[in-house]
């Protein structure tokens, strides 16, 4: 059995449901209650990916550093790939995504110097009041390098296990 870890980063601004999305991948479930924590946080999902092969996903959540937006490279140091959130309602947390993207190239890169592969996640896609165009979102995801754009509801748990799946593959393919 050849056992991968694999460290993950989730980025993105304030808010837009990151440690609710690691809460739902990692136990299955929808957390209400506000959290606010400070300092670098990470669980630990197992998958079992083949016959021969097991995955252990390593979940790094930024966890209330969101302001400094330029995370440390011991953040960064090691990671294989990242989940780039924002909040689909929230319009702000769309246009900060640019700056979270370049820090991530700036900071990770992959033994090959090449950028680590990053999923961009459209969360809260259950609401109804859209402040970014899925078009809009679209462009963006092909002109700032994300190998695809997924819109996701942790409140629903739409996308989730689907979007880390991908996420995992183009890491294992890269
Ligand atoms: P973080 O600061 O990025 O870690 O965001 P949180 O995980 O703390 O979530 C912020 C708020 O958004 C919380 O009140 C969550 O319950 C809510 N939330 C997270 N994901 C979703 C979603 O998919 N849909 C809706 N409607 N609310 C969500």
């Amino acid at each position: 059995m050849k056992e991968h870890l694999l460290k993950i980063l989730i980025i993105g601004d304030g808010n837009v449901g990151k440690s609710s999305f690691v809460c739902r991948y990692v136990s299955g479930q929808f957390s209400r209650t506000y959290k606010m924590t400070v300092g670098v946080d990470f669980s630990v999902k197992t998958l079992h990916w083949s016959d021969k092969e097991k995955v252990r996903v390593q979940l790094w959540d930024v966890a209330g550093q969101e302001r400094f937006i330029s995370m440390t490279r011991v953040y960064y140091k090691g990671a294989m790939g990242c989940v780039l959130m924002f909040d689909v309602t929230n319009s702000s947390s769309f246009l900060k995504c640019r700056q979270w993207k370049q820090d991530l190239d700036s900071k990770a890169m992959l033994p090959n110097g090449s950028s680590i592969p990053c999923i961009l996640l459209a969360n809260k896609s259950d609401l109804s009041d859209w402040a970014v165009p899925a078009d809009g979102i679209e462009s963006f995801c092909k002109a700032n390098g994300f190998f695809t754009w997924m819109a996701t509801s942790v409140k629903d748990n739409k996308n989730i296990d689907e979007a880390m799946r991908k996420l995992v593959e183009e890491i294992l393919s890269s």
